[in-house]
């Protein structure tokens, strides 16, 4: 063989060998990988508005700016242009537009698997629930339990017992322990395997896969009323037992005071319980970038209150926060997408697609 003749035969296969790593890398970019985890955070009555106001005085690290994909979310239910929190959250859990007051329902009080039963019985996940309220209202209800009227807070309670919810930290004492039937719902939870504890907001750090932790009567107290970081802390307790499933796990986070702060249109109340969500995000955030296999997704089921961000007259580098009224709005709330996937919530869409987009993902139907 010439010289001449070798040369080309060393081009032509550098050639071939450059277009496969293309092509290789091509591949690799169009592959979606699945993640392992799933942490959705929701902050009830948590709008553009309370982000932005909030943010903006924000001393430390604005968490919503660290999500790589952005989206924005219709809120509407079945039977109101404006959702409660029951519809909202079960809009996601089950992917169906229901009633307002609905619990892990369709608008006929059909019951429907929900996420957490869904990555149950197809992953073999673990999941949980990590919230401020007591852990059988609207929000993290919906995920675990199937209800006709969100106020059945006793009924909610006796959900805990199928299982659907491995790890659950909140409030929420009464309506397991102080019922009208007198049965003791810790007391079957501990039979089926679960470890429970009722210390108010003395902090006890516990090590098992199943457990129930109820902090408060009914929800918690409000951050202005002495929280401190109980959220961070129950969500890396949330994190680090679900963790012992190497399968991996679908935990719920809820900032759900945000909302509170808005039916009493009491800025401060919102503002803080917000900066209060914004800290447990980072530390979500921090967490999934450490491992890399975590879908982190950031919304609201609806804004609280009407928020309006207005000219502040005497200090122009600031503003006047004026509430319109103290309920939910029908106006959009963003999502933000961080991890594995997060670029399928991009865009405008309806809130039942955040069940559809997750359900895809993670391969549930
Ligand atoms: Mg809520
Ligand atoms: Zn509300």
């Amino acid at each position: 063989m010439t010289t001449k003749r070798k040369r080309q035969i060393i081009i032509i296969a550098c050639a071939i060998s450059c277009i496969w790593i293309f092509s290789a890398a091509k591949t690799k970019v169009k592959l979606n990988p699945v993640p392992r985890k799933v942490i959705f955070m929701i902050g009830d009555g948590m709008g553009l508005a309370q982000i932005s106001g909030a943010m903006s005085l924000y001393q430390g690290v604005n968490a919503f700016e660290r999500f790589s994909h952005i989206g924005l979310s219709r809120t509407h239910s079945a039977d109101d242009y404006v959702t409660d929190s029951g519809a909202g959250a079960t809009a996601f859990s089950i992917g169906k537009r229901t009633y307002n007051n609905a619990i892990g329902v369709d608008k006929d009080s059909v019951p429907h698997p929900t996420l957490f039963e869904l990555v149950k019985q197809k992953r073999s996940w673990s999941t949980g629930v990590a919230v401020t309220s007591s852990i059988v209202h609207a929000t993290p209800a919906s995920f675990y339990a199937h209800v006709k009227h969100r106020r059945k807070y006793e009924e909610i309670a006796e959900h805990m017992l199928k299982g659907n919810c491995d790890v659950a930290i909140g409030g929420g004492y009464k309506f397991f322990e102080q019922r009208k039937d007198k049965r003791s719902i810790l007391s079957e939870l501990r039979q089926l395997g679960y470890t429970t504890s009722t210390d108010s907001l003395t902090w006890r750090s516990i090590d098992a896969s199943k457990m129930v932790y109820l902090h408060a009567y009914d929800g918690l107290p409000s951050v202005l009323n002495g929280r401190k970081d109980f959220l961070t802390k129950a969500t890396k307790l949330a994190i680090n037992n679900l963790s012992k499933n190497d399968k991996g796990f679908f935990l719920m986070v809820e900032g759900s005071q945000i909302d509170w702060g808005g039916h009493e249109m009491n800025y401060d109340y919102m503002q803080s319980e917000l900066w209060d969500f914004n800290e447990t995000i980072n530390a979500v955030l921090d967490y999934a970038k450490k491992q890399g296999d975590v879908l982190v997704i950031v919304t609201a089921d609806h804004e609280t209150g009407g928020l309006a961000l207005a000219e502040n007259e005497s200090n122009r580098k600031t503003f006047t926060p004026k509430y319109t009224y103290n309920e939910h709005t029908g106006v959009m709330v963003p999502v933000f997408a961080y991890g594995p996937g997060a670029d399928r919530f991009s865009g405008v869409y309806d809130n039942t697609a955040l069940f559809d987009k997750l359900a895809d993902l993670l391969h549930l139907k």
